[in-house]
């Protein structure tokens, strides 16, 4: 494998890549459970409903299938209500060490973007549990752009070279989700490391044409030696 050519910005997704994204499903599952729970069916109760259909899928179906599991009532309003709420909620998240570690060594030396998909305000609430921004140059929530600016469109991440002053050939993005991360920065010239782990939601997913990654690391400590190999 060949080296990363120079790299002065280094643009990372968010979920699955900063911080496993199961975090916040249990964070969001938290929330609805106590919101759900009455007589019978403690909190902590429906949580374990809500991780197992999960698991066991389908997981844009969970909230219906523990609705009917409690014999209650899964119309869409209901459906739409749980789901604003697991998107409003202010979730509970943290940083790994590691994590905290890298993006302070990365900060000394490059500009740092944050470029995320994903619906707001769960998107920055969750940049806000975080405590992301103290480390991030630039932060972008395509969302803000119009559903039609969500990856795998390019439009965000020529935004962001822009603001960071960086050419895209001396970016690099770091994503996990090799169906749509890898896409539009490929087009634009930019370098692309992929994260895989087997705790993420997405890593069994097959690249599709034109979203492989450059690289591909198993620990984000990797990351501070590709740079510098
Ligand atoms: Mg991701």
């Amino acid at each position: 494998m060949s080296a990363l050519a120079t790299v002065r910005a280094v643009v990372f997704d968010l979920d699955d890549t900063l911080y496993p994204e199961v975090d916040y499903v249990r964070s969001g599952f938290q929330c609805v459970a106590n919101h759900l729970a009455k007589g019978e069916w403690t909190a902590d109760g429906i949580f374990e409903l809500l991780w197992s259909a999960f698991s066991q899928g389908p997981k844009d179906r969970v909230f219906n299938t523990v609705l009917e599991q409690l014999g209650r009532d899964d119309n869409s309003e209901t459906i739409a209500g749980l789901v604003a709420l697991y998107r409003e909620h202010c979730p509970q998240l943290q940083l790994a060490p590691e994590t905290i570690d890298i993006l302070d060594q990365l900060k000394q030396d490059y500009r740092l973007g944050l470029l995320s998909d994903g619906f707001l305000p769960a998107q920055q609430l969750k940049v806000e549990a975080l405590g992301l921004g103290k480390w991030f140059d630039k932060i972008i929530f395509t969302e803000q752009l119009g559903r039609e600016f969500w990856k795998p469109a390019t439009k965000a991440f020529e935004m962001m070279s822009d603001a960071l002053g960086c050419p895209p050939e001396s970016c690099v993005y770091v994503a996990d989700n090799v169906s749509k991360d890898f896409i539009g920065p490929n087009q634009l010239g930019w370098q692309s490391i992929r994260l895989i782990n087997e705790r993420q939601v997405h890593s069994d997913i097959a690249p599709v044409p034109g979203g492989e990654p450059g690289f591909v690391i198993r620990k984000l400590s990797e990351l501070i030696y590709l740079l510098k190999s």
